[in-house]
C-alpha cells in the first residue's frame, strides 16, 4: 500500500531530487507501466473520476470529470494536448515549487498517464518564469525519461507516443489563468478567452486540451498504483487525498507540508507553523493565496477543504495561508495586494482595468493619511462592480475578495485611518 504522504515521500529538502534510477527504485513509473499494459484510456479517466481528485490549483474542479469531456476515439480532432500549469504566481503560494524541484519525475509520470487518458500526443509544462532551478531539473528529468523509454515513440513498447516540452512563461500573473496560458503558449498576448468552448473541446491551436495544476498531476501515479479507496482514506474529509498546505507570515516556522485533506486551520498554524513569533499576535489570514477572503480567529477550527472553507465565507484556493499579524496594518496589507492585482490586470475589460488601480489609489491615500469620508463606501462599491460575473475573467473578483472581507472584519482599522488622518501602525 502507498505511503500516507505520497507526494512528498521521496522529497528531501536541501538534497538533489531522485534521478531516473532513484525514482524507479522507489517504485516510480510503475503507474505508466500499469496504465499502458492493463488499462484503457477511458479506464484511467474513470479511475481518476472515482477517486474524487479535485484540482489543486485553486478552483477545485474534479479532475476525472474534466478529462471525461475530451472527445475520444477515431473521430476526435487531433492532435490533442495535455498541459501542466506550473505558473505558480499566486502571492504567498510556493507548494508546486516543492514538487517541481523535489521530484520532477513524479510530475512527468502523472503527465504521461494523464496524456494517455485523453490520447494526447503532445504535452507541455508551462513553467513560472522565475523557477529557473525547476527548469534545469525538469529538463534533465525529461531527457532521462526519453532515454528510459517513458517518452517519445512507442512508450515501453506500446503503440502510444508522447512528446513533452517545457515552456517558460513570459512572467505575468495572467499567464497562469487557463485560457490566458493557452494564448501565451501560442505566442499571443495572454488575455483570457471567452468560454465556451472550454479548452477540453477547443484549447491549444483550437484542439482539445487539458490543463491541470502540478500538485493535481502528482497525485495521478499514486491513484493508479494504490486505487480509489486508498486515496479516499488519506483524507479527513469528503475531498479525497492529501493536500500540500503552506503558511507564510510572522510565524515561527513558515513552510509547506503534505497533510490529510481537511486538516484544520488552527492545526496548521499552531502545530505545523509553530504558532506566532514572539511579540506578534494573530489578527487574520488569507487561507489560499492573495485572492481569497480573510478569515479570523473565529475560524481556526475550520477544516481546510473546499466545502468547509467555502461555508466559512472564503475559498481554499491553493491551500497556502498568508497570516496577518497585529503589528501589520490591514489597510497597507490589502493596499499592497490591490497594487499587485492592478499591475497584473491584463487590461482587457474596463471594470478591472480602471477599477483596480482606483482601489489601489484609495487604499494608498488612506495609508498616507489623506483618506476622505466616503472612501470606504467607494471601496465597497468596487467590490460589487468588480464582483463575479461582471468582468471577463476571475482576476478582478479574486482581487476583491481580500478587500471586501477586510472591510467587513477590520472596518474599525479602516475608519481609524480616516479619523486620525494617518496610519495608526506607523
Ligand atoms: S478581469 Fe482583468 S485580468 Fe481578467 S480579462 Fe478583465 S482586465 Fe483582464
Amino acid at each position: 500500500m502507498g505511503n500516507e504522504r505520497p507526494l512528498t515521500m521521496n522529497i528531501r529538502p536541501g538534497e538533489p531530487p531522485p534521478d531516473l534510477k532513484g525514482y524507479e527504485r522507489a517504485g516510480g513509473y510503475t503507474a505508466v507501466r500499469k496504465a499502458l499494459r492493463d488499462m484503457t484510456p477511458k479506464g484511467v479517466t474513470a479511475l481518476v473520476k472515482d477517486s474524487n481528485l479535485r484540482g489543486r490549483g485553486g478552483a477545485g474542479f474534479p479532475t476525472g470529470l474534466k478529462w471525461s469531456f475530451v472527445p475520444m476515439g477515431e473521430e476526435a480532432p487531433r492532435p490533442k494536448y495535455f498541459i501542466a500549469n506550473a505558473d505558480e504566481m499566486e502571492p504567498g503560494t510556493f507548494k508546486d515549487r516543492l514538487l517541481l524541484e523535489g521530484n520532477p519525475h513524479q510530475l512527468i509520470e502523472g503527465m504521461i498517464v494523464g496524456s494517455y487518458a485523453i490520447e494526447a500526443e503532445v504535452a507541455y509544462i508551462f513553467l513560472r518564469w522565475e523557477y529557473r532551478e525547476a527548469e534545469r531539473l525538469l529538463t534533465k528529468a525529461i531527457a532521462e525519461a526519453y532515454a528510459g523509454g517513458y517518452l517519445g515513440r512507442n512508450i515501453l513498447g506500446s503503440d502510444y507516443h508522447l512528446e513533452l516540452h517545457v515552456h517558460i512563461s513570459a512572467g505575468r500573473y495572467m499567464c497562469g489563468e487557463e485560457t490566458g496560458l493557452l494564448n501565451a503558449l501560442e505566442g499571443k498576448r495572454a488575455t483570457p478567452r471567452y468560454k465556451p468552448p472550454h479548452p477540453v473541446i477547443s484549447g491549444l491551436w483550437g484542439k482539445p486540451t487539458v490543463v491541470n495544476n502540478v500538485e493535481t498531476l502528482c497525485n495521478i501515479p499514486h491513484i493508479v498504483n494504490n486505487g480509489v479507496e486508498w486515496f479516499k482514506g488519506l483524507s479527513d474529509t469528503r475531498d479525497s487525498g492529501t493536500k500540500l498546505y503552506g503558511v507564510s507570515g510572522r510565524v515561527r516556522r513558515p513552510g509547506v507540508w503534505e497533510l490529510p485533506m481537511g486538516t484544520t486551520i488552527g492545526a496548521l498554524l499552531e502545530e505545523h507553523a509553530g504558532g506566532m513569533r514572539d511579540g506578534f499576535r494573530f489578527h487574520g489570514l488569507l487561507p489560499g493565496g492573495a485572492s481569497t477572503d480573510f478569515l479570523t480567529e473565529a475560524h481556526l477550527n475550520v477544516k481546510m477543504d473546499f466545502e468547509s472553507v467555502s461555508k466559512a465565507g472564503s475559498r481554499m484556493g491553493t491551500g497556502t495561508m498568508i497570516i496577518l499579524d497585529d503589528r501589520t496594518c490591514p489597510v497597507g496589507f490589502v493596499g499592497n495586494l490591490e497594487a499587485f492585482f492592478a499591475q497584473e490586470s491584463c487590461g482587457w475589460c474596463t471594470p478591472c482595468r480602471e477599477g483596480l488601480p482606483w482601489t489601489a489609489k484609495i487604499l494608498q491615500a488612506l495609508e498616507e493619511g489623506s483618506g476622505q469620508a466616503g472612501d470606504l463606501e467607494r471601496l465597497a462599491l468596487h467590490t460589487k462592480f468588480l464582483g463575479p460575473g461582471l468582468t471577463f475573467c476571475p482576476l478582478a473578483p479574486g482581487a476583491m475578495e481580500p478587500l471586501g472581507s477586510a472591510l467587513k472584519y477590520f472596518r474599525e482599522d479602516f475608519e481609524r485611518h480616516i479619523r486620525e488622518r494617518r496610519c495608526p501602525w506607523r
